[in-house]
């Protein structure tokens, strides 16, 4: 493994600072991590400590008091309350359908790769197209599956505490950017406002990469055969799959009907977030409220045997 280097100074070299000097301005581990995703996802890439942590340094950099971010409906919900938190500081936002074109007079256009958590995928042609700089948070998409930078987008957006990280123990965001100049202004920005990630975390985001295409392609796999099953059974009105990645949702009945469902499985941890080597689900109205179906279940699919998800499924559903 790449060194785990803690420094927060490096001595000069003869009486002037050498490539590293100060851990806020950059570190040897970040560096490294930086170098593996950047790579991936075919861009400069710059980590942050957390996926949130990552977006507003990268909104707070780009755009100035009285400008406005088309956010895509039914992404990630805490994108939209961060969003609606800086309107105090002169933002504003406005929702859009991303399946179609962002709408006109806009600053930022801010994407979802499938949305989070109703897995609608945006059509990126129409949004390149867009005179504003186009923002793709490709979290559920990962390098895998999509490489957001190909398809005329400006920047990337990961929560690297998801697949990236890929074991539940470690918080981290990153952005990558396609026009090295932008990643320069960025790194300016996150050097002087402090919102950078540790070396510790970026250490573990290294050890998470070496195995994100198996554990991807794995949990894709499982993910499409327990969407094909879901969408056959009778407790399940609705199932929410994007075609590709280890995330999906589906509906029940009601908010009861969610809850013993979300309590009732047992291989399958009922527990937030997603990316994980183990499977998670949880009734996501706890946290959106009426944005989401009361019955809607997020499932997060692991590396578990997939007959054995659907054995837990299938007697929690029952
Ligand atoms: N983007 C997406 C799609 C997410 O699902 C999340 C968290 O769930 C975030 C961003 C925020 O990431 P973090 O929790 O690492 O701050």
């Amino acid at each position: 493994m790449e060194p785990l280097d803690r420094s927060t100074t490096w001595p000069y070299e003869d009486g002037e600072p050498g490539p590293f000097l100060y851990q806020r301005y950059g570190h040897p581990t970040g560096a490294a991590a930086e170098r593996a995703l950047g790579e991936l996802d075919g861009g400069t890439a710059l980590l942050f400590p957390s996926g949130a942590g990552a977006t507003t340094a990268l909104v707070l950099s780009l755009l100035r008091p009285g400008d406005t971010i088309a956010l895509a409906e039914g992404c990630y919900f805490g994108t939209g309350v961060l969003f609606r938190a800086l309107e105090a500081w002169g933002l504003r936002v406005v929702e859009f359908d991303q399946t179609g074109p962002p709408p006109d007079g806009v600053q930022l256009v801010w994407e979802e790769a499938p949305s989070n958590p109703f897995l609608t995928m945006p059509d990126l042609e129409a949004a390149a197209a867009h005179a504003a700089p186009l923002v793709v948070d490709s979290t559920a998409a990962t390098p895998v599956h999509l490489r957001p930078l190909e398809h005329g987008a400006d920047f990337v957006l990961h929560s690297a505490t998801k697949y990236l990280g890929g074991h539940d123990d470690v918080l981290l965001g990153a952005v990558v950017c396609r026009d090295p100049e932008q990643a320069k202004r960025l790194l300016a920005f996150r050097t002087i406002s402090g919102i950078v990630a540790a070396p510790d975390p970026a250490w573990l985001l290294l050890r998470g990469l070496k195995t994100l295409r198996v554990r991807v392609e794995r949990q894709s796999a499982s993910a499409r055969e327990l969407a094909r099953r879901l969408e056959g059974h009778a407790a399940v009105t609705i199932v929410r799959y994007a075609g590709f990645g280890g995330l999906l949702s589906f509906d029940v009945a009601d908010a009861e009907a969610a809850r013993r469902v979300e309590t009732g499985v047992s291989l399958i941890t009922n527990a937030t977030s997603l990316g994980g080597t183990r499977s998670k689900i949880e009734a996501r109205a706890r946290w959106e409220g009426d944005r989401v179906p009361p019955g809607l279940l997020r499932l997060s699919v692991g590396l578990e045997d997939p007959d054995e998800l659907w054995a837990d499924l299938e007697q929690a559903l029952g």
